[in-house]
């Protein structure tokens, strides 16, 4: 029986949001707006998107002792994640310090804080939780040693789905363990070394043969394609008036990997993955953006 459908193992930050008519030169002081804080990191979104949806949730993660950490946790709560499995201290709660200008570019800077002490050790003490899960997920928010960890914590016959993002070259071992293995066309480009060919399903191909038993290319407004060793399906986006597509590849994998652990084919969970990213873009924000499961269905 699993206790979980999904298991997350990854990053939570705080977002610091400030306006500005326009981004500092270096040496430069400007004046901005309010400070906004929002809860965010690739782990902590996919954990809401995922509880929102109704998906039974939990999420290993680290914050620091502090008020960026409640926070969070106030965040995974409301959503109704389980949050047995988040740790304290070590560092502060990773920061995001972002600051948008009128155009909506906007300049990042991160300070990984508890996310970089998530460490083995910690995976290893989380085994009760790898055992109740029948999804476990991850991004590279977190030390890749970490990562590997994860995968050699899966408990027999549950799946593992990665998003590696911020990209970097993978090992075998991690490759070999993700089903699906999900990208957008930069990560595929920092995974592969370089793009095979022009088109998604070149991508998608070379990206197979590195070891995953699926792939999943993401590509906006343009939807996605999901590729396994019985071939390739393209799954059109949903149509919908974008306002701030903040957030929606995590919504979208959130999705995506509670669905195939329901036992979805592959081309029925993306197709509904899609309508949950499409949501996520209708509004402002990441985790405040993430729709209920009524709130697809009625897309
Ligand atoms: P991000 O890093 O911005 O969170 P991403 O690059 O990882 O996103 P996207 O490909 O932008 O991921 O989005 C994930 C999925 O969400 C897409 O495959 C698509 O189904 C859906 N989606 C994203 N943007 C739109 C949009 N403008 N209209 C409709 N659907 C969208």
């Amino acid at each position: 029986m699993h206790g979980y459908d999904l298991l997350v193992v990854g990053s939570a930050n705080a977002d610091l949001v400030i306006g500005v008519d326009r981004r500092p030169a270096a040496g430069e002081t400007v004046l901005g707006s309010d400070l906004a804080t929002h809860p965010g990191g690739k782990g902590a979104n996919q954990a809401v998107a995922a509880a929102r949806l109704g998906a039974r949730t939990a999420l290993l993660a680290r914050v620091g002792d502090d008020a960026h950490g409640r926070l969070l946790g106030d965040s995974l709560r409301a959503a109704g994640v389980d949050t047995a499995g988040i740790l304290t201290g070590g560092a502060p709660t990773g920061v995001a310090l972002i600051t948008v200008d009128p155009s909506g570019d906007n300049s990042i800077v991160v300070s990984p804080g508890a996310n970089s002490r998530l460490s083995p050790a910690d995976v290893r003490a989380a085994g009760s939780l790898f055992r109740a899960a029948r999804v476990v997920s991850a991004q590279l928010e977190i030390p890749l040693e970490t990562v590997v960890e994860t995968v050699r914590s899966l408990a027999p016959g549950s799946r593992f789905v990665l998003n590696p993002s911020p990209p970097r070259p993978l090992p075998a071992e991690v490759l070999a363990a993700c089903d699906p293995l999900i990208v957008n066309e930069h990560e595929a480009r920092v995974v592969l070394g370089d793009l095979a060919g022009p088109e998604p399903e070149d991508w998608a191909r070379e990206l197979l043969a590195l070891g995953p038993r699926s792939v999943v290319v993401t590509l906006g407004a343009r939807g996605a394609l999901v590729a396994d060793a019985d071939g390739t399906a393209r799954i059109p986006a949903v149509r919908v008036a974008a306002v701030d597509t903040t957030g929606a590849g995590d919504a979208f994998t959130a999705a995506l990997a509670w669905r195939l652990g329901l036992g979805e084919p592959p081309a029925v969970a993306a197709a509904y993955a899609a309508r949950v990213g499409a949501a996520a873009v209708t509004k402002e924000g990441a985790q405040v953006s993430f729709p209920t499961a009524e709130e697809v269905d009625a897309l």
